[in-house]
């Protein structure tokens, strides 16, 4: 954590927003490179990973950890080579100015030459009535966080990508039924995940089914469903209801400052380059397709090398920002993409 006996320079290096994996990884990356960066975590310390119970497919350890486990090892490892940690939040950034302005939850400024943005994603909501009144009252979208107040309990997972087999598959520890409420008659997990719910005597799939509507007063006591093929109205009693529909990019602080998707996922270059120099991204932020710890670690990374290389260049070029505005930078910027290369991109 920045302190009186570590103080910040007026003007950091890099600053990474976001405390997931692909955050530390470019934390540590940065930090080996001698940027001394800062990090700011954001209010979901660790990100999704946080949240997951076993992680058994990050790659060095074979006998798989916690989420909260590996993101502190992350973090450790970032530590130890200086990066600097802070539990904040950030409300702004200013990216129409060079340094860039970082302003946070807790009243703190920052000044920054350049940014890696990994904000990560956030659970989608079902958007049925109910699911609001109810959510911290039999509605969750962390079975690691809730599931073990379901003990002897039946229960509803909605969805059929990985989350939901893993997060049902955990969720039988605890609960007597689990039933999978599909929208389809196939799921889109992984073979491994597929095979072991298949296999798991407390699952029981409801397959071509939404939830319309979740029931209860104080408390979850059903779900309302509807099938969709026949159309059929149906209702399924069960204690609590765990969603697992996919997650919507966090991007609230880019909206009319940086490039963006249809889905809302910023776009960025091979290089992890948003379209505004100085400014990288990584993670589930900027990656629709892989959103895999493995696949954000290495966006992390990369990101981290390419703001080590545009500080670099940008130092040889003797650039330095007082009274530069923005456009000037950008034109200053002899090493940033060509604007050809990068209007491809983002065409
Ligand atoms: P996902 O793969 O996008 O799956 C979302 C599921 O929710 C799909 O089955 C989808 O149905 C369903 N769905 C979406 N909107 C819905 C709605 N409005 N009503 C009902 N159902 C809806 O999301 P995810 O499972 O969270 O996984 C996200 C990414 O993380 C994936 O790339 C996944 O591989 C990865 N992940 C990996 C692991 C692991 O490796 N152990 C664990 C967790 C997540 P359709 O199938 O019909 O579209």
């Amino acid at each position: 954590m920045a302190d009186n006996k570590n103080p910040r320079p007026a003007v950091e290096e890099t600053i990474i927003i976001g405390s997931g994996p692909a955050g530390w990884t470019a934390g540590l990356y940065t930090a080996r490179g001698n940027l001394n960066p800062l990090l700011i975590t954001g209010n979901d310390y660790g990100g999704q990973v946080s949240l997951t119970y076993e992680v058994e497919n990050y790659p060095g350890f074979p006998e798989a950890l916690s989420g909260p486990e590996l993101v502190e090892k992350m973090k450790e490892q970032a530590e130890k080579f200086g990066l600097t940690v802070e539990y904040d939040h950030v409300s702004e950034i200013v990216t129409d100015q060079h340094p860039f302005v970082v302003r946070t939850a807790n009243g703190k400024e920052y000044k920054s030459k350049s940014l890696i943005l990994s904000t990560g994603a956030r659970p989608r909501f079902l958007e049925v009535p109910g699911e609001k009144e109810l959510t911290g009252k039999g509605v969750s979208y962390c079975a690691t966080c809730d599931g073990f107040f379901f003990r002897g309990k039946e229960l509803v997972v909605v969805g059929g990508g990985d989350s939901a087999l893993e997060e049902a598959l955990f969720l039988t520890k605890f609960a007597t039924k689990v039933r999978i409420i599909h929208r389809r008659d196939t799921v889109r997990a992984c073979k491994i995940l597929t095979t072991r719910a298949f296999a798991n005597e407390k699952i029981e799939f409801v397959w071509n089914t939404v939830v319309t509507s979740i029931n209860g007063n104080g408390s979850v006591s059903s779900v309302s469903t509807e099938n969709t093929i026949t159309g059929r109205a149906g209702e399924i009693k069960t204690d609590g209801v765990f969603v697992y529909i996919g997650h919507l990019p966090n991007n609230d602080l880019y909206h009319g400052k940086l490039h963006l998707d249809e889905d809302g996922h910023l776009i960025t270059d091979k290089k992890m380059r948003t379209n505004v120099a100085g400014i990288f991204a990584a993670g589930e932020i900027q990656d629709k397709i892989y959103k895999q710890i493995a696949t954000s670690v290495g966006q992390g990374c990369a990101a981290a090398m390419q703001t080590e290389k545009f500080l670099a260049e940008m130092e040889s070029e003797g650039y330095h920002s007082a009274g530069m505005d923005a456009r000037e930078f950008q034109e200053s910027c002899t090493f940033t993409p060509q604007k050809a290369e990068r209007e491809l991109v983002l065409a």
